[in-house]
């Protein structure tokens, strides 16, 4: 029988990449006095150690200097957002005035319905993939009745075929030019949080406005986890949170991508842009005028409404230097690398322990990134309940899934093996029980 990888092995993989070095920038959660096996970044990242000075910055310039912290503090308060700007740009391809940092994430998903969700006519069509994170459902419906539309009729949701978990891409294809000119907007998971597969988001781009439609993506499970080219895919709005695999800290601000094409019109003016508008995204020349009339920045900005949160921000600096400094192109080689030794790790324990571990994410390591769902036949939350009391830290989604997530940033190649091991002893230990 084929053994497991021996946790030498797998030390010599993570001595040999020097990447496994950023694991010291975040704090571990502990289990018996050492490292959890940490597999949850997908939901909510670690914690980056630098965090707190960050924050004691800013509290210290609250203390210290109260309300001219705005403009006088270390990092002036005033033009906090512009922070994050080379980040998100490195993170999603966009260009520096297609992104911002703002709100949370289904408020922006809002924000930007608002904006490209525009039913006219015949065309009052959403189109989104069926199964999709509840909140997201929840926005587009609601979307739909704020325009007086009917979900029922409206609402277009791709399901994977009879018997398959992952969407083909030639159906969600077929689907949009289906739809046609009934079609308004396509908006889908560019991850799914469900299945971890990754979709063709260039592809449905190019469908969607070949009949018309706008398209965008909700980049929750995306962000940080695969390769993203927003700009030069022609995507026209996008939007993500910064607490999954950001590490940004729990409910930490989210951030949203709006294509240039569409961040001003021919007036110059931006009036005759459709967008909930606030005096954040006023020109900042002459935001403080408290001039009545709005003259929006000529970039994703506008879209922005109130001042920002700055408790919450000095942590998403932190973590998106951490990206930069790692860059996104080593880490996304090392993803592949982990997640494919987790794969094969999964594989060999449930050929040891004659298990059916069926890993419902694509074998493609160009259609995921590093999630793998796993169903283990015949266990189920038994199985889960074990890995959680092991100090393994993983998730559990109704009905049938354990998602794992080894984070290119602060997992290790041993991770995987502890994992493989605890499984293992977790499947022999949970079947002798049943
Ligand atoms: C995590 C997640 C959310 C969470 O929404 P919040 O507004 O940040 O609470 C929404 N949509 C998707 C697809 C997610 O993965």
């Amino acid at each position: 029988m084929r053994k497991l990888p021996t946790l030498d092995a797998a030390r010599e993989l993570d001595f040999a990449d020097p990447l496994s070095e950023f694991r010291e920038r975040f704090h571990l959660p502990q289990h018996e006095g050492r490292d959890a096996i940490y597999f949850t970044g997908n939901s909510l990242g670690l914690q980056p150690k630098a965090a707190k000075e960050a924050l004691d910055i800013e509290m210290n310039d609250w203390a210290k200097l109260g309300v001219d912290g705005h403009f006088q503090g270390q990092n002036p308060w005033v033009s906090y957002h512009d922070r994050f700007v080379k980040g998100l740009c490195h993170l999603t391809g966009a260009k520096p005035t297609e992104v911002v940092a703002m709100n949370g994430l289904t408020v922006n998903l809002h924000l930007l319905l608002i904006s490209f969700y525009q039913p006219r006519g015949q065309r009052r069509k959403l189109l989104c993939e069926a199964k999709a994170f509840p909140s997201d459902r929840y926005a587009l419906c609601s979307q739909i009745r704020l325009h007086g539309g009917n979900p029922d009729e409206d609402l277009i949701e791709i399901a994977p075929r009879e018997g398959e978990h992952l969407l083909r891409t030639d159906d969600v294809l077929r689907a949009i030019e289906e739809a046609g000119d009934e079609l308004a907007t396509v908006m889908i998971g560019g991850v799914n949080y469900y299945t971890g597969q990754l979709h063709d988001m260039q592809a449905i781009t190019a469908a969607a406005h070949k009949v018309g439609s706008t398209c965008g993506f909700d980049l929750a499970h995306a962000i940080g986890n695969v390769h993203l080219d927003l700009h030069n895919w022609e995507v026209d709005f996008a939007c993500w949170c910064s607490y999954k695999y950001l590490n940004s800290g729990p409910g930490a601000v989210s951030g949203v991508f709006i294509n240039e094409r569409h961040v001003m019109d021919e007036s110059g003016r931006g009036n005759s842009i459709r967008r909930l508008e606030g005096w954040w995204g006023h020109d900042e020349e002459s935001r403080f005028k408290m001039s009545p009339e709005f003259h929006p920045m000529p970039s994703a900005e506008a879209w922005q409404m109130s001042n920002a949160p700055i408790m919450n921000m000095a942590v998403h600096k932190v973590a998106l230097d951490l990206f930069l400094e790692a860059g996104m192109t080593s880490l996304l080689e090392r993803s592949r690398r982990l997640t494919a030794y987790l794969e094969t790790v999964v594989h060999l324990v449930a050929e040891r322990t004659a298990t059916n571990l069926e890993i419902l994410t694509p074998v493609d390591p160009t259609s995921r990134g590093c999630q793998l769902s796993v169903v283990a036949h015949g266990y189920g939350r038994t199985l889960f309940d074990h890995l959680t009391a092991q100090g393994v830290v993983v998730d559990w989604r109704e009905p049938a899934v354990i998602r794992m997530a080894p984070v290119p940033l602060y997992n290790t190649f041993e991770d995987v093996v502890r994992f493989g091991q605890v499984l293992e002893a977790g499947l022999g230990e949970v079947a002798a029980k049943a």
